[in-house]
């Protein structure tokens, strides 16, 4: 539960020197989404007033959304390896089948 006194610490906090490297943690949830939409609102209001919390968010932007694409790839290869091995194991019964079938 986000209070108005957090939101409003939040806002104090940002103004001070060096809280880009200090608040690096929340801005990574942030671009993750996982923040509560109150402090959201306040790191969004302030990316566009800080060069040092917008290029941070950039880059963890960035690498989210490669992890994301990674995670992606990994859910479609095991899928692909869960198929492979389902065709594999119809291709033998067939074979087995077909083998009893044979005079
Ligand atoms: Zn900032």
């Amino acid at each position: 539960m986000v209070t108005m006194k957090m939101v409003q610490e939040l806002q104090h906090e940002l103004q001070k020197d060096g809280h880009v490297n200090r608040y690096r943690d929340l801005l990574g949830l942030y671009v993750s989404g996982m923040v509560d939409e109150q402090i959201a609102t306040v790191i969004a209001e302030h990316i566009p007033t800080c060069p040092g919390c917008r290029n941070t968010t950039e880059r963890l932007r960035h690498a989210h959304q490669e992890r994301q694409r990674i995670e992606r790839a990994q859910r479609v290869r095991e899928k692909m390896v869960a198929s492979l091995q389902r065709t594999k194991f119809l291709t033998a019964q067939v074979a087995a089948i077909r083998l009893k079938r044979s005079p």
